[in-house]
């Protein structure tokens, strides 16, 4: 039996990247040869095996048919007879259908170097047509690389244009999309993946409701800077419902975040950003009420990890973003010293109380307007 590193850590090796994690193929052997060895297997008919120690990924060199719709319609065939050419040619890319033995030795029989050279993402052969699932990864990895210079064979397009087409990308679970989306925001040119989807016709299946983010050059431009992935995201819809009433657009934001099993993380956020962010900007001009109503509405007071993210999206949708990154962490801290017992000593309780420490908040509100906090 061969063993190879394949996939993603031969392409990112090639390409001087850091490599996160590894994936094997093993050529020659069956699967009874691999739980001898102490491999464990990954299900009860998948032909891959996690490594006992290093916990990596060892899949039997194996062919795939397409069976049926969507990522689980597949067929495999593994066999100790299936050649390390014949498992290559089922991968996605050429750039990911490469493999290197433990001598460093490359095997690249459909070119993956050469377009590596050129800065080409290539389907291998017809077959890309077979997997849905690959239209969104070109689009990762266009996300990932086109600041090198990438750019997608016109060929490739075409085949994604083609898949779009048709139903596939709806059998597509709304998870594995989530995924995938969620990994390109994390991406150095994330704008690219909306745009590579739409260029594919691909975004009006799968994100209709960001197309017109997806053709604001604002937008793309806001998402390409180096913030966190939930701020990008919370970038992206707020552009995509700017229109919809600052009343309703909570219940969009919500329906978005449903239908693409979005996590907390990114949903909280969003809906915070989406609510306050003319008032963010605007920070300066904001008299002590809206000051204090833009602390309360923003649960700031209680809990303020969201504070650096929203001040983070501010960088880079807000024209002027001075006073917002200062005074406002300013107007928290001191409305934070604030001690309501301090209150209850002079007799306030009940409504009285919360009444008397809006009053006093509202005070320290103003002293900020008053230049004397
Ligand atoms: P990453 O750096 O994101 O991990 P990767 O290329 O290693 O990128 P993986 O999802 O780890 O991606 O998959 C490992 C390899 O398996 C890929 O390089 C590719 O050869 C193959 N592969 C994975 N998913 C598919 C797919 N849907 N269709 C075809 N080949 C795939
Ligand atoms: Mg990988």
């Amino acid at each position: 039996m061969q063993t190879y590193l394949v996939g993603g850590a031969v392409r990112d090796n090639l390409l001087g990247y850091p490599v996160y994690d590894r994936d094997w193929v093993v050529v020659g052997a069956t699967p009874e040869q691999m739980l001898q060895q102490g491999f464990r297997p990954v299900g009860k008919d998948f032909p891959v095996f996690i490594h006992p120690d290093s916990g990596e990924e060892y899949a039997l060199a194996r062919t795939e048919r397409k069976s049926g719709k969507g990522y689980a319609g597949f067929r495999y065939y593994a066999s100790p007879d299936v050649t390390l050419e014949e498992d290559l040619i089922r991968r996605d890319l050429t750039i990911n259908a490469m493999a290197m033995d433990d001598q460093g030795n490359i095997t690249d029989p459909y070119n993956g170097q050469r377009d590596l050279q050129q800065k080409v993402l290539r389907h291998v052969s017809p077959a890309f047509s077979e997997d849905p699932l690959r239209v969104l990864r070109v689009a990762r990895f266009q996300a990932r690389y086109a600041g090198l210079g990438f750019t997608i064979a016109p060929q490739t397009l075409r085949l994604m244009q083609q898949l779009a087409q048709g139903d596939e990308l709806e059998h597509l679970t709304a998870e594995r999309v989530w995924q995938e989306f969620q990994r390109a925001l994390g991406e150095d040119s994330p704008q690219q993946f909306l745009v590579t989807l739409l260029q594919a016709n691909a975004l009006i299946k799968l994100f209709p409701e960001l197309i017109a983010a997806a053709r604001d050059t604002q937008t793309l431009t806001a998402i390409s800077q180096p913030v966190d992935p939930r701020v990008r995201f919370a970038i992206l819809l707020r552009s995509a419902f700017a229109k919809i009433p600052l009343a309703q657009r909570n219940q969009y934001i919500k329906k978005f975040c449903d239908d693409h099993r979005t996590p907390n993380a990114y949903r909280d956020l969003a809906l915070q950003f989406c609510s306050q962010s003319d008032q963010l900007c605007h920070y300066s001009q904001l008299d002590a009420e809206q000051r204090l109503e833009l602390v309360r509405q923003l649960d700031l007071l209680r809990r303020d990890e969201h504070l650096s993210l929203l001040l983070q999206g501010c960088s880079v949708i807000c024209k002027e973003t001075l006073a917002v990154e200062q005074q406002l962490p300013q107007l928290l801290e001191s409305l934070r010293k604030i001690n309501p017992k301090a209150l209850m000593d002079q007799g306030f309780k009940g409504k009285a109380l919360g009444e008397a420490l809006y009053r006093t908040q509202l005070a320290v509100c103003q002293q900020q307007i008053d230049g004397v906090l």
